[in-house]
């Protein structure tokens, strides 16, 4: 008998119940909105931000609506306007690009690896046409982050991190989204902590930060924030900076508190899942699994490999044999852009010369969700399933 995984890759695990006190808390009082505060309170939301700094080691946070709010946030205040050109990722996803166009900007694409990290060369080969760079840590993969400042810096681009894949994560044990000007996070069901939607943003510029409160719609109560730059830093720019509104309430903030106090403990179990899967899936012949950088401290909310120079339609069979026992995979390199696996010329607001490195590797690549729901005997069963599917195909395909 062939067996069929049974679980859901799109079940996350229950609020913690430290969470839905809290939230309750907040209910009963009322008191949603994060400048809505009794006389001493402080609000979950600058308690959050002052807890997410502290976890990261930046010196300033501001929590949004949106991980797409923190990306175009920190683009405005990053001074990017209308007609500018932001250099990006080619292999992400869509709402990073959609953060560009948010303010009437315009990506360069640039190529990814084999690795799933932007290309350096062609990131070198495109750094004169930007200023600013929107680096994207997709799918959790990090890159030479020491090699890509030092090519940003020595060309004063500025680098804005998007790190919806790498909360808790590190490279060279430097938290990621500490590398560049600003780091943007996502607290969307589907990240590394759940409030349905929501977003962080770190900095140290204290500048660019007060810039970045003013704009996600602080009406001049920037002093309630107690992660956020000093009252001077706010006296240049609160004339001159419009009011964006974008805030998270205190709901989400007191939800999310008692998940990021879990975050290391979870990133734990996380990459516990992923080794499974990953020993699972060694040594097989077609298939080749993503190499992780010895420095790469990676949170691996989901798992992807290479199916490198397969025909289109043997990779839709290994997809379609897969689905059938329970095991969904999503593919890059379908041609029209299904669920999330929207790819850089399907964002045809945002026009892209081609990308023959990316398009090589996204053609053969497979990506899946772990969710913590997902028992590390879950993770055996799906790599069996792969493995088994993958041979199949593989070898129904060297028979032609
Ligand atoms: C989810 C996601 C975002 C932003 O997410 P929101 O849904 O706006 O919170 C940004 N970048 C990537 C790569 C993402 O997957």
């Amino acid at each position: 008998m062939t067996e069929r995984f049974e679980g859901s890759f799109t079940q996350q695990e229950p609020i913690p119940e430290d969470g839905i006190a809290a939230a309750l808390a907040v209910m009963r009082n009322g008191r949603l909105h994060r400048y809505n505060t009794a006389p001493g309170e402080i609000a979950e939301a600058a308690l959050l931000e002052e807890e997410f700094a502290a976890l990261t080691g930046a010196s300033y946070c501001l929590a949004v609506a949106s991980g797409g709010v923190a990306m175009t946030t920190a683009l405005r205040a990053s001074g990017v306007g209308p007609g500018d050109r932001v250099l990006s990722n080619a292999f992400t996803l869509a709402p990073v690009p959609g953060a560009i166009a948010a303010v009437g900007a315009v990506p360069v694409f640039v190529e990814a690896t084999e690795a799933l990290t932007i290309d350096l060369e062609d990131l070198a080969a495109k750094i004169g046409q930007a200023k600013v760079l929107l680096l994207s840590h997709m799918r959790g993969h990090i890159c030479d982050m020491e090699a890509l400042m030092a090519l940003c810096d020595a060309h004063g681009v500025t680098v804005i991190e998007d790190c919806a894949h790498t909360m808790g994560a590190h490279w060279g044990g430097v938290q990621s989204g500490r590398f560049g000007r600003f780091g943007c996070f996502s607290t969307q069901t589907y990240k590394h902590v759940n409030s349905g939607e929501g977003g962080l943003l770190i900095s140290d510029d204290a500048e660019g930060m007060a810039r970045a409160i003013v704009l996600s719609g602080s009406y001049m109560l920037y002093d309630r924030h107690r992660a956020g730059p000093p009252p001077e830093a706010f006296e240049a720019v609160k004339y001159e900076t419009p009011n964006i509104s974008g805030r998270m309430d205190n709901l989400r903030a007191a939800i999310l508190r008692p998940q990021l106090r879990a975050l290391p403990e979870q990133a734990a179990r996380w990459n516990a899942r992923y080794r499974v899967v990953e020993a699972g899936l060694r040594d097989l012949a077609g298939l080749s699994l993503i190499q992780r950088p010895a420095k790469e401290g990676f949170v691996a909310s989901s798992f992807q490999f290479l199916l490198p120079g397969w025909e289109p339609q043997a990779v839709r069979a290994v997809l379609s044999r897969c689905l059938d026992r329970g095991v969904e995979l999503k593919w890059f390199g379908a041609p029209e852009p299904v669920g999330f696996t929207s790819r850089y010329d399907s964002w045809r607001y945002a026009p892209a010369s081609p990308l023959p490195r990316t398009d090589a590797v996204l053609a053969g690549l497979v990506d899946m969700r772990l969710p913590l729901t997902f028992s590390l005997d879950d993770c055996a069963q799906i790599a069996r399933i792969i493995r088994a599917e993958v041979a199949a195909v593989w070898q129904s395909e060297a028979a032609i």
